[in-house]
């Protein structure tokens, strides 16, 4: 498939039978999206986790924090998973697809056959290269993986979080909450340098720093020592090594793609998508997992962000069901360090031009605008939601101008 053309056109059948493969945000928001469009046709979703499908954001914030009890965490309760009168098959992995007659096949030998196939299997955690398995060594992807993870600091003298991400810093700031001593390191000058830029990077490492955290940032992680198959600690480039009895490695996910390996879709850092989200005939991808053509941005973009999960779901519903619109959204993530909360729309350039637009800095509440090239690409709000929000629309106005992204 040529990424800028799109795989399908003209007439569409609807399905009489989709299945989702994934049962979280994007899987789900997808059924749901097809049941309130009218779709009346058969729906299986397979996922491979045994929970009752959960939400990832608060994983990082109040499941670890243990301010919520997991089961606040469902997407939905129980009653309206039934109204949508769909079939779940739960704790059961896809492990292949055959793109000529639309067959997944499953761990357990199930084949599951459709007319529309929605592959919405998110990221898997990145975990350190080469490093044997010690205790202690946690990365944060899953709801076990927060239940593990807490027990672990209700009982950790020194916690060393790898990775200056929006994780690593949503990580660092719920332990020192919980009161743990907290070690933050990575590549980066600052907490998010590098989706926030310099400046609101500066202003996270301020505050982490003053909540106790320790940064130790700037220099790259080689390995982890460890005695008695526990972890001790985190070695750095420079050779220092930083005592921890915890670590949580938060150096990014990769797209859960390996059972499509044989499938010949095209994947290359997601399933490569049509500028409708559509991978071949009769396969969508949403979510996490999807690296689709964003046609006002003209290239493939993937985003790992809550909304997105919802949006393309609905705009993968759209299609499924003949409504023929390109997926344009603006990009959209929030996260929630100590009493900042910080919203994101749009781009935000490591050289771009910031200005303040509303609020005071000093504060720790304002609106910054980033501009590139004298265009607005991206809005971020610290403590100020509704102002950062209405500025979203001089992001869609400049839209017309943007330029590619890669
Ligand atoms: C700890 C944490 C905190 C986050 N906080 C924020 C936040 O504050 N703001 C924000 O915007 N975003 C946040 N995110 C990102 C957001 O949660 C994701 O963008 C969202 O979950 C994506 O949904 P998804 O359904 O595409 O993928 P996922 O949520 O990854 O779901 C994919 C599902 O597919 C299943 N699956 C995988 N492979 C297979 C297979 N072969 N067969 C069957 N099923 C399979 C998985 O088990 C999983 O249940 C956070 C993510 C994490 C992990």
């Amino acid at each position: 498939m040529d990424e800028y053309s799109d795989v399908a056109g003209g007439d569409v059948t609807i399905p009489a039978e989709v299945l989702v493969v994934g049962a979280s945000a994007s899987g789900l928001s997808t059924v749901e999206a097809l049941r309130r469009k009218g779709y009346a046709g058969r729906i299986t979703v397979l996922g491979k986790e045994l929970h009752a499908p959960y939400d990832r954001p608060p994983l990082s914030k109040q499941v670890l924090s243990g301010s919520w009890e997991p089961d606040r965490a469902v997407l939905r309760t129980q009653e309206i998973l039934s109204s949508w009168n769909a079939e779940f098959v739960q704790g059961d992995s896809a492990i292949a697809l055959d793109l000529l007659t639309r067959t997944v096949r499953a761990e357990s030998g199930r084949e599951l056959q459709a007319d529309a196939i929605v592959i919405a299997t998110g990221v898997r955690a990145r975990r350190l290269p080469g490093q044997p398995r010690l205790n202690g060594v946690h990365v944060l992807r899953t709801l076990d993986d927060a239940l593990r993870l807490r027990t672990d600091l209700l009982d950790c003298s020194r916690l060393v979080v790898v990775g200056e991400g929006v994780l690593g810093s949503e990580i660092s700031a719920t332990a020192r909450v919980m009161g743990v001593d907290v070690t933050i390191t990575g590549p980066q000058a600052a907490p998010m340098a590098l989706q926030v830029g310099p400046l609101v990077s500066g202003l996270l490492a301020e505050l982490h720093s003053e909540r106790g955290v320790r940064l130790r940032l700037g220099t790259g992680v080689v390995g982890l020592t460890g005695e008695n198959d526990r972890v001790t600690g985190v070695q750095l480039g420079t050779g220092e090594v930083l005592p921890a009895d915890v670590v949580v490695v938060a150096i990014g996910a990769a797209p859960a793609t390996d059972w499509l390996a044989d499938s010949g879709l095209r994947l290359d850092n997601g399933v490569v998508c049509d500028s409708r989200c559509r991978a071949a005939e009769g396969i969508y991808a949403v979510g996490d997992v999807a690296r689709w053509y964003h046609e006002q941005l003209g290239g493939l973009m993937r985003l790992e962000n809550r909304t997105n999960a919802t949006e393309q779901a609905a705009a993968v519903a759209g299609v499924i069901l003949g409504e023929d619109r390109p997926y344009v959204p603006v990009p959209y993530f929030w996260t929630d360090q100590f009493d900042a909360k910080i919203q994101v729309y749009g781009a935000l350039p490591a050289d771009a031009h910031v200005e303040i637009v509303d609020g005071d800095v000093s504060a720790r509440r304002f609106v910054a605008l980033y501009r590139a090239e004298g265009m607005v690409t991206g809005v971020l709000g610290w403590n100020m939601p509704k102002q950062a929000r209405q500025r979203r629309q001089e992001i869609v106005d400049a839209f017309g101008d943007l330029v590619p992204v890669h």
